[in-house]
């Protein structure tokens, strides 16, 4: 039997670049794993409970830009997080067994309540947002995977998971649950346009739907070796934001333009021509497939549809054997 991967991602507005290896990489899992993907739209809200007018929105394009990738609702379930009530239900249960420290101590929950407030003036302090590691137990756990692909970043919730997992077989002497493993993505860090961290209030991203004319405008406002004011200058790839993409979407030809670039033989003007036409050489094909889908509104209900009944039928047996274990019934 195929070994089970499941994750998700926040609709929080279409998808960019940055997020695109991360797709990349679960399009590649579908062939070897049992592979689930879910639009976490009860994790939007741990943060933008305020504000819900785009959110379903969001879903819907988070959808299209999947299928538009290459995710196939054949080969994986994907669905809607909230279509699946037992993530609720299953995180309820957990939160009787998870001891409150546990969520304290996570190393990224107060840097995320500091951000929000020093940013947007925004106080995050619910039990929904301290709870979210355990909702992403509970979404894992679900599905009794086996592996979950993250980031570094993401490998302390991951351990929350694991814990949990223990605390429940223990508790309940019971070998239900596996103690899920990450699988470290080769997902290179991409950074933002202008150098600094890609973030949406930063502007710094190129949207995956970009049109070449949009590209070409992000690519030519890039940051270069700010030293090399000549065309013929030496130039540093190692301090320029073009040259950091180029090693990702122009990999064949890198070694060539760090040669040219220390030796001062390519501009930056002709140098960020190439990267504009590596990324449109990329995207182009995704923005037309992505056109045709989002023009066909019963294609995408029925995928939506297909994937909900198929996450459903795995979550209730799942969590029958979870309440057995519990003698919730
Ligand atoms: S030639 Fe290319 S790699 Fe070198 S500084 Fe200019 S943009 Fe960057």
């Amino acid at each position: 039997m195929k070994k089970i991967v499941l994750s998700g991602m926040r609709p929080t507005g279409k998808l960019h670049i940055g997020h695109l290896s991360v797709i990349d990489n679960w399009i590649n899992l579908q062939e070897e794993f049992d592979t689930n993907f879910f639009v976490a739209d009860y994790h939007a809200l741990t943060t933008q409970f305020d504000d819900t007018s785009m959110l379903q929105e969001n879903i819907r394009n988070m959808m299209i830009d999947w299928l538009a990738i290459g995710l196939d609702p054949e080969k994986s379930t994907l669905f809607i997080q909230s279509q699946i009530k037992e993530h609720a239900e299953l995180y309820l249960l957990f939160s009787m067994i998870t001891p409150l420290s546990w969520l304290e101590r996570c190393p990224t929950y107060k840097g995320q309540i500091d951000q929000f407030r020093e940013q947007q003036g925004k106080d995050i302090t619910t039990h929904g947002f301290l709870g979210y590691p355990l909702l992403q137990g509970a979404d894992i756990l679900l599905y009794l995977a086996n592996f979950v692909p993250v980031g570094e970043d993401q490998l302390p919730h991951l351990e929350i998971t694991r814990e949990v997992a223990r605390r429940f077989n223990h508790i309940y002497k019971t070998d239900l649950f596996p103690e899920p493993k990450g699988l470290l993505a080769k997902v290179p860090l991409l950074l933002g346009t202008d150098g600094r961290k890609m973030s949406k209030s930063y502007n710094n991203y190129i949207n995956i739907m970009s049109e070449t004319d949009e590209i070409s405008s992000k690519v030519r406002s890039m940051i270069t070796d700010p030293k090399r004011i000549r065309k013929d200058d030496p130039g540093n790839p190692d301090v320029c934001t073009v040259y950091s993409y180029q090693k990702i979407y122009n990999h064949e030809d890198v070694v060539e333009i760090e040669q040219s670039c220390k030796a001062g033989t390519i501009g930056c003007m002709d140098c960020k021509k190439k990267l504009i036409s590596s990324l449109d050489r990329l995207l182009g094909p995704i923005r037309e497939k992505r056109h045709s889908i989002e023009d066909n509104k019963k294609y995408i209900d029925d995928v939506i549809e297909f994937g909900r009944e198929k996450a459903k039928v795995k979550a209730q047996i799942n969590i029958e054997k979870i309440k057995e274990a519990m003698n919730l019934i």
